[in-house]
């Protein structure tokens, strides 16, 4: 018996795709290798609707385990031990190791059943007599130490799968986050902010298999450097997940002075954020992305209350997608603390949108008046706005 470094990868959603299932199982495969090239040689292969991961250098294990489990469309990994050959001891032999290496550091107290698939028929024992031998041999082997059978409730299910010529092991299954993996369904441009709400949006629609882009609007010097890195630092988390993210970093300060110039100071807000959509939509039909996504939620702020929202999405066409509308800010919060993006979204700085801000911003919002006071920065921002475009810097996170 030779214990080869494995893993079992569990997927659900993507099963119910029909004739476009290889599509999916492909581009998680995909997926997998990608986010598994810093860590070691590996062979990831589909194989009879399942998708296997094994490893063919030295490699630590933890990191691999700690990048799969965060890859959508992952739904488990499971460490699986193999019997090279196919015979009853070695596949025991398996099961013996693949106990050892589980379950040597938090003991053999508890119930288990032994579930066996025959896939490869050829295996002299049926399913049954396979799980009863097994069973009994396990069984004597760590009883004292606790270990029983439970067929109707087991707290452990030791699945053994016979293909080919081989045997492979395993029963533990660690959690990864679902979804659909990304590359499935298009292609977004996400409105990137250093605050909680975007990176949680960001996460939400990569979630579904949309490719994610982002963009930040940065307004030296009233914006910290430290500001961008945050941003960075946002994107590079959601990356772990969502695979590599192309951030647009826009230098938007001749574009917010020339609003502040020009525009009714309640109004600042929202024609900054009608300018933030344009160019957004500028950006997304460039990269070929179908659509926008922020990080709003109704009533949050001043900008986000229904008028807000419908006065800020006419400036533009594309559709525009907000995952996180419905949530208040706590479940947002916990949501981002689920992620890991809380921590660095709560770190101090200065966010355009504060230091712009007038003491008593629109609430309900007009279409005509903030047509009208666009109006005024005719002949003073196109050129602007375009310089903004041709200058943004292109920085992939990942
Ligand atoms: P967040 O927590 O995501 O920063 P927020 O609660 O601070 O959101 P706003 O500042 O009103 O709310 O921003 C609403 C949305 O507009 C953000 O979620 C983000 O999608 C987008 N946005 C705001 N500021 C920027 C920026 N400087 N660059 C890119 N997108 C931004
Ligand atoms: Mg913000």
């Amino acid at each position: 018996m030779n214990n080869t470094k494995m893993y079992l990868v569990r997927y659900a959603e993507i099963g119910t795709k029909g004739k476009n299932r290889y599509v999916f199982e492909d581009m998680l495969c995909k997926r997998i290798r990608n986010r598994l090239k810093p860590v070691g040689e590996f062979d990831v292969r589909r194989d009879f609707g399942r998708i296997y991961v094994e490893a063919l250098s030295d490699f630590d294990a933890d990191e691999a385990v700690e990048r799969m489990t965060k890859i959508f469309g992952v739904v488990g990994i499971c460490p699986v031990t193999v019997s090279e050959e196919f015979t009853y001891e070695s596949i025991r032999d398996a099961v013996i190791e693949h106990f050892e290496e589980t379950f040597a550091d938090s003991g053999y107290d508890f119930s288990f059943k032994v579930h066996t698939r025959r896939i490869n028929k050829d295996f002299p024992m049926n399913s049954m007599e396979i799980d009863g031998e097994i069973g009994h041999d396990i069984l004597e082997k760590y009883e004292s130490q606790g270990l029983h059978v439970d067929v109707h409730k087991p707290d452990i299910m030791v699945e053994v799968e016979l293909r080919g010529e081989k045997g492979y092991v395993y029963s533990k299954i660690l959690p990864g986050p679902g979804g659909l993996p990304v590359g499935t369904n298009g292609r977004a441009m996400s409105l990137l902010s250093g605050g909680i709400d975007s990176p949680v949006a960001t996460y939400m629609v990569a979630k579904r298999g949309v490719e994610m882009e982002a963009v930040y609007f940065n307004s030296p010097p009233y914006t910290s450097a430290r500001a961008l890195e945050k941003v960075k630092k946002l994107g590079t988390i959601v990356s772990q997940y969502a695979g590599p993210i192309k951030l647009y970093v826009v230098n938007f300060t001749d574009v917010q002075l020339a609003i502040y110039d020009n525009c009714p100071h309640d109004q600042l807000t929202i024609i900054m954020k009608r300018y933030f959509f344009r160019m957004a939509e500028d950006l997304a039909k460039r990269d070929d992305c179908q659509a926008v996504i922020t990080g709003e939620s109704i009533g949050q702020v001043s900008s986000q209350t229904m008028q807000s929202l419908a006065v800020i999405d006419d400036a533009v066409d594309i559709p525009v997608f907000r995952p996180v509308i419905g949530m208040d800010k706590q479940e947002i919060v916990e949501y981002s603390q689920r992620i890991g993006t809380f921590e660095t979204s709560i770190e101090p700085y200065e966010d355009c949108c504060t230091i712009f801000v007038d003491k008593h911003p629109v609430t309900k919002p007009k279409f005509h008046v903030i047509e009208k006071s666009e109006r005024r920065l005719e002949g003073i921002i196109e050129p602007l706005y375009q310089k903004s475009l041709e200058t943004a810097e292109v920085v992939i996170l990942k």
